[in-house]
């Protein structure tokens, strides 16, 4: 329910509003059709009871954090009472000078998060009509928000940690005798990364992306509580890990878990950024593997969780996250000159 003061020719409004239909229980299950139904009166509420969750939807300054607000009715925008700024209901979140409307952006975020293995930005750009520099874009925004979730988190308990590299794929040659070995220090091309995984049994999932496993050691003793009890394969870069953690090591060679040591969970994110690799974007650029990373990390962490869920936290980091350094007028950077 909302009441509505007129004032100064432009309309006050007071919020008392109902929680969200599509953030109640009944829709732990979300289906594309829910959103693409919602009114734009009514994707704009969702959108502000998710940007501004912890106010109850109502929003409030971004410069002076003032809660008196105006609002201009015909143009959906508001005006700060105290400092008389006006923002927007996407004002200062990644979502800022938007191409898309807020129904759309919201259908774009149930697709994504119904892609168990990621979603390509071609397939995005068909499904919401956009230009697909427009879904890349936002796309890469939502990766962005979820990799924040985690940015602060500690691991503790037990951890598992594994390498695996990932990108650069190169064509072999034809003739078997033309043929390198690729696994040859000699003969890597730099452009595959090892991918560091950092995994909590019952705790969040961490990533890092480098030029081996070894220079992810620094990464671990600062993100992994000393103490923990890590579990890990037989790679010597793990050895200097010895001493500050209790290690439990596994011998891949002989066997995948001998009922101390196992890596399992750690297999699985693997597995899962494998499939995306492979099955869904063909090709990860180098420079942004580390965003596809840390988006497989939230869905094997929330990989439990109902769609509806999972719409709610990736639509929920994404509106309340700052503009984006990296990927605000990308493509005015981007462009073919
Ligand atoms: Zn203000």
């Amino acid at each position: 329910m909302q009441l509505y003061h007129i004032r100064y020719g432009y309309i006050e409004i007071v919020y008392f509003m109902a929680q969200h239909f599509l953030l109640s229980a009944q829709a732990r299950s979300l289906s594309l059709a829910q959103v693409m139904r919602l009114t734009y009166q009514e994707a704009f509420d969702l959108f502000l009871s998710l940007r501004y969750a912890e106010n109850g939807g109502k929003p409030h300054c971004p410069k002076c954090g003032g809660f008196e607000v105006y609002r201009y009715e015909s143009r959906r925008i508001f005006k700060c009472k105290a400092c008389q700024a006006q923002f927007s209901a996407t004002s200062n979140t990644i979502f800022a000078s938007r191409k898309l409307a807020i129904r759309d952006i919201l259908a774009a975020i149930a697709i994504f998060a119904n892609g168990a293995k990621g979603h390509s930005a071609l397939q995005l750009s068909r499904d919401i009509d956009c230009q697909y520099r427009t879904a890349y874009v936002l796309a890469h925004k939502l990766r962005e928000s979820m990799s924040a979730e985690t940015k602060n988190v500690i691991l503790s308990g037990e951890v598992e940690i594994d390498g695996a590299y990932f990108g650069g794929h190169a064509k072999p040659a034809n003739r078997k005798e033309d043929r390198i070995d690729r696994r040859l220090a000699e003969n890597q091309t730099g452009k595959r990364l090892c991918v560091v995984v950092m995994r909590q049994r019952g705790g969040r999932t961490l990533t890092r992306v480098g030029i081996s496993e070894l220079e992810a050691v620094p990464t671990i003793m600062q993100r992994v509580a000393p103490g923990t009890v890590i579990h890990a394969d037989e790679a010597s870069a793990w050895d200097r890990l010895q001493g500050r953690y209790d290690m439990r090591r596994i011998n891949h060679s002989v066997c995948y878990s001998d009922g101390i040591a196992c890596t399992n969970q750690a297999e699985s994110f693997f597995s899962r950024l494998r499939r995306a690799e492979l099955g869904t974007h063909h090709n990860i650029r180098k420079a942004y593997l580390d965003s596809y990373a840390a988006e497989m990390a939230w869905r094997e962490d929330h990989r439990r969780d109902s769609n509806g869920v999972q719409f709610i936290g990736i639509a929920k980091s994404a509106a309340q996250h700052p503009v984006s350094r990296q990927w605000k007028g990308y493509w005015q950077r981007h462009l073919p000159k």
